[in-house]
Order: C-alpha cells, then sequence, then structure tokens
C-alpha cells in the first residue's frame, strides 16, 4: 500500500521536527543572551515562546495519530545549532555578533520552513485535515520570524558597518559591557 509508506514518512518528518524544535527550545535563550540590541533580544525571547507552542502542537498531532514525538535527532538543527554557537564563539562585539546571530537564525527559519512545508504537504495529501492547520500556524510563525529578521537586518548591518574596522579600538571597548558571548 503505497500510503501506508507515505504515512511511515510523514511520522519519521515529524519526529525530526519534534527534535529540531526541543533542541531550539535550548538554544534560544543562549542567542538572546548573546544580543546587544534589546529588538533582537525581545525577537528570540518572543520566538522561544513561540517554538514551545509549536514543540505542543506536534504533541498534539502525535497524540492524535497515537504514535510517540521520540525517537529521532534532527541533525540538520544540530549542525545549524553548531555553527551558530561557533560564529558567536568568535570576537565579534555588540551590533556585528548581532549580525551574526540573525545569520545563524535566519539558517534556523530556513530550515523549519523547508521541513513544515513538507509535513504540510504530506498531511494534505494523507487527507489529516486537523494536522494540515496546525503545521500550517507554525508555518506561518516561521515565515512571519524570518521576515522580522529581515527587517532587523538592515538596521544592525548599517550600525555594524559603522562599528566596523574599529575593532579592538575604542569604539569595541565602548560596546564591551553590552557585548554578552555565549559559553
Ligand atoms: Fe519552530
Amino acid at each position: 500500500m503505497p500510503e501506508q509508506g507515505l504515512k511511515e514518512l510523514y511520522i519519521d518528518e515529524l519526529k525530526d521536527l519534534y527534535s529540531a524544535e526541543n533542541q531550539l527550545v535550548k538554544a534560544l535563550p543562549k542567542m538572546a543572551k548573546a544580543a546587544s540590541s534589546d529588538e533582537l533580544r525581545q525577537g528570540f525571547e518572543q520566538h522561544l515562546e513561540q517554538t514551545k507552542g509549536h514543540v505542543q502542537r506536534l504533541e498534539k498531532i502525535f497524540e492524535a495519530l497515537g504514535e510517540s514525538p521520540k525517537g529521532r535527532t534532527c541533525k540538520g538543527m544540530q549542525g545549524l545549532i553548531e555553527e551558530g554557537s561557533e560564529a558567536t564563539g568568535e570576537d565579534y562585539e555588540g551590533s556585528v555578533m548581532d549580525a551574526a546571530l540573525i545569520g545563524a537564525a535566519q539558517r534556523v527559519e530556513h530550515y523549519e520552513i523547508a521541513g513544515y512545508g513538507t509535513v504540510r504537504s504530506m498531511a494534505e495529501t494523507l487527507g489529516q485535515d486537523d494536522h494540515v492547520s496546525l503545521l500550517e500556524g507554525t508555518l506561518e510563525e516561521e515565515k512571519e520570524t524570518d521576515e522580522k529578521l529581515t527587517e532587523l537586518a538592515e538596521q544592525i548591518n548599517t550600525q555594524a558597518k559603522e562599528s566596523g574596522g574599529e575593532e579592538l579600538g575604542e569604539a569595541s571597548s565602548r560596546d564591551k559591557k553590552k557585548s554578552r558571548r555565549v559559553a
């Protein structure tokens, strides 16, 4: 039965997203801590709350399916988070660090947008209409977050450009108090 195969794949994809979202719940507070811009920090904190909601939506779907959400580790998200923490481990400060954080966060959002687009289409094909609306709710929030990050990047990149070239000079010591690095 070809539909049985798709359903299994669908469940595996959902498990992957469940792992990804849970990894993100742990990573977002660190990203918020590393941000200098209040707006960026609040953005990460807000997305943390949304992300907890994304986990709950997935749990709802698994409950309806009578399946466990556990059992998979999303290696893609692991890699993205690892790269993000590598970037925040560099000697970037202030708005330059913020620009690095935005770069990492947008990679995460695009990865999730791809993942949710995939499961949404599968849910449609499988006739799981109640899942479609849950998955679409999350997909929309991921897209909104990505757009907000693009807007923030425009202003933060400009600040980063203005503060650039003075690294390790007076400007960077002035910014030092504001700059917090992820451990
Ligand atoms: Fe999410």
